[in-house]
């Protein structure tokens, strides 16, 4: 069946019950993210015991046996349920603590949570919330962008999806700061703020060509000529403004949402798109290169907005769910529930879970199966070899590598480099990783027995220190150094600052060290992600996660009444093999379908989900 008929399929959506045997609790499915807090995320994945049968959302059955339906929905929560009943949350030192309990109503949303989550410390003496000072009132008289200081320590989120941030163009001759202009759209609205209305076409072009990478998002679309999903919902997001999320903003919108948008990093947003998505009609508020205090007064235009009262939050780092705590918690007795797509983010909504503070659901798409396994690993595999070209113009053939960690992101990068020709060395701490790059091909090696001779490092463990100063030291002349985990702590870069070496800024995002002997490294991003650093993303891989994203979004906005509690959920598996199967026909694959036979014998519904929840992949 084709996706756009699957799409039609989706106006069918109807509630039914979940049979009970999907609700079955499952054993933990360890999650794949880390953060700079050092949070190891476990993922258990234990259907809600919130989900009454009666609630449960599914999909009218399709006459046809190969269709791809909109899956049912009974979201799953990361944690296991104890045998009181209460519920479960494995803290950092792997323990089990008891959350305390959720109240039946939203009264907790009250004035009492104008202080804001900072304040929060879980049960387990987990740890708090972490936000930078921010400014209560904007300055008064917004500055030029040229004199403020952009260094931002509001939050790690910008990092934690690893969206594109690359900008087509540049703006940065105009100096003249979006808070002091008047534009207007050809409409006449004023309602956005962004760099240049001017660069409208340009920026809709850039959607255009996103658009044919993102064949979930525009099958979603065909579903708004039938019914729409959304229609009343009133969206406020914080994310990347890029030309994928565009194309999401624009699903949704076609799904019957009104979205009002800020950026969640200051300096990702496609100015170009911006224009394009405010002339569309779109209240956007972002600009690259925002300064920290525009970066909240974005996010304040997006929510502070007489007559127009969000339902439903899709964030990207947990800035904007603690703008909407820490300043409107009465707006959230109208909201539905938030979707959440970073690392930080969720860590911070599980906080808020776990001191009772939660004041609506929760979907916690960072750890769903669709966006770890293809952000990580195909996403590294598509864009190591981009952000090394780009940067060094480096021939790969024959040259010496040596990845340090054998996770799905250094899976994706040895993948890319030994197809290229290079010659891949692994180091790892962990003997099964280290198994598999062994059996994938690599030779396992300790980093000291080969950094003499590599041409190329490239960390990616998550961890810190993992290249210090005395491997620096010993790596030959024009060694190229860069990091794919997520904080630049992996490379001890500090340890390069002392009087002795010298460094010469040769391109954007490339350094070199030179030791006095004139041995030279080239350094890479300082030590930062490579590839959100010096390259793009593929959109495709955007795609997966936007759509996982939009039937979040669908999800919680039309779950009845206590299907979902003031707690945080996965999305269902049924709903992940939804989002890949309306991937597949890009790649004209025919997926093969149980036999009435081969169901029974597998114990499975012919429809899915066709893996337990703790299936690794
Ligand atoms: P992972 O946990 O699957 O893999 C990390 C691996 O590093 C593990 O196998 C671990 O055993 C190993 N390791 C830890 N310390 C080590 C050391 N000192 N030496 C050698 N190996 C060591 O994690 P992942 O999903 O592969 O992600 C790795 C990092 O990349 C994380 O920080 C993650 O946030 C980040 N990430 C980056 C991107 C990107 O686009 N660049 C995308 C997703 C995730």
């Amino acid at each position: 069946m084709s996706v756009q008929v699957v799409a039609a399929k989706m106006a069918e959506v109807e509630l039914k019950d979940v049979p009970s045997k999907d609700l079955s609790p499952v054993s933990p499915n360890a999650s794949k993210k880390d953060d700079k807090e050092g949070t190891k995320a476990e993922t258990v994945a234990t259907v809600s015991s919130a989900a009454s049968p009666s609630t449960e959302p599914t999909v009218r059955a399709d006459p046809s046996p190969n269709a791809t339906k909109m899956p049912q929905a009974s979201a799953m929560k990361r944690t296991d349920q104890q045998q009181n009943g209460g519920e479960a949350f494995v803290n950092q030192d792997g323990t089990v603590a008891e959350a305390p309990r959720m109240k039946k109503d939203k009264e907790k949303c009250s004035d009492k949570q104008q202080e804001g989550p900072t304040e929060e410390a879980g049960p387990s003496g987990g740890q708090q919330i972490q936000f930078a000072d921010q400014k209560q009132e904007f300055s008064k008289r917004p500055s030029k962008i040229g004199r403020r200081s952009l260094s931002r320590s509001i939050s790690q989120s910008s990092t934690d999806s690893y969206s594109s941030a690359a900008s087509y163009t540049d703006s940065s001759d105009d100096e003249t700061s979006p808070r002091d202009k008047q534009q207007k759209n050809s409409k006449g609205s004023a309602d956005f703020c962004i760099k240049n209305i001017k660069q409208a076409e340009f920026g809709r072009r850039e959607i255009e060509i996103a658009e044919q990478e993102m064949p979930a998002l525009m099958a979603l679309r065909k579903r708004a000529q039938g019914e729409k999903p959304l229609a009343g919902a009133k969206i406020v997001g914080c994310t990347h403004i890029t030309a994928q999320t565009a194309v999401l903003m624009e699903t949704l919108s076609a799904l019957g949402a009104q979205c009002r948008w800020a950026a969640c990093n200051i300096y990702s947003t496609q100015n170009e798109v911006a224009a394009a998505l405010a002339e569309g009609g779109f209240s956007v508020f972002a600009w690259k290169g925002e300064s920290e205090d525009d970066f909240w007064w974005c996010i304040d235009r997006c929510v502070n907005l007489e007559g127009w009262q969000p339902n439903m939050i899709l964030d990207d780092g947990g800035d904007l769910t603690h703008w909407i705590y820490k300043k409107y918690p009465n707006m959230f007795k109208k909201i539905k529930g938030i979707v959440e797509e970073s690392v930080t983010g969720v860590h911070r909504l599980y906080q808020l879970s776990k001191a009772g503070k939660l004041c609506v659901p929760a979907m916690n798409v960072n750890d769903s199966v669709t966006k770890q396994k293809f952000d990580n690993l195909y996403c590294c595999r598509e864009s190591i070899l981009d952000g090394l070209k780009r940067t060094t113009d480096v021939m790969f053939g024959g040259k010496q590598v040596v990845v340090c960690g054998y996770g799905e992101v250094g899976k994706g990068c040895c993948a890319a480099l030994k197809a290229m020709g290079s010659i891949v060395y692994v180091t790892e701490i962990d003997p099964i990783c280290a198994l598999q790059a062994c059996m994938d091909g690599f030779r396992l090696v300790k980093l000291s027995e080969v950094i003499r001779q590599v041409d190329i490092v490239i960390t990616c463990t998550g961890n810190k220190n993992v290249v210090v100063r005395d491997y620096l030291d010993r790596m030959k002349n024009g060694c190229i150094v860069c990091n794919m985990g997520h904080s630049n702590t992996e490379i001890d870069v500090a340890s390069l600052r002392t009087p002795e070496l010298t460094w010469e800024r040769v391109r954007s995002q490339v350094d070199h060290v030179i030791w006095p002997d004139g041995k030279r490294i080239v350094l890479l991003a300082e030590g930062r992600l490579l590839n959100l650093s010096c390259s793009t993303v593929p959109t495709f891989v955007l795609s997966i996660t936007a759509t996982t994203q939009a039937l979040a979004l669908i999800e919680l906005y039309n779950a009845p009444e206590g299907r979902y509690k003031q707690d945080v959920y996965l999305l269902p598996k049924k709903m992940d093999e939804y989002v890949a199967s309306l991937h597949l026909p890009t790649f004209d694959a025919h997926l093969t379908e149980l036999s009435d036979e081969q169901a029974k014998y597998l114990g499975l519904n012919k429809n899915g989900p066709f893996k337990p929840n703790y299936y690794r992949y």
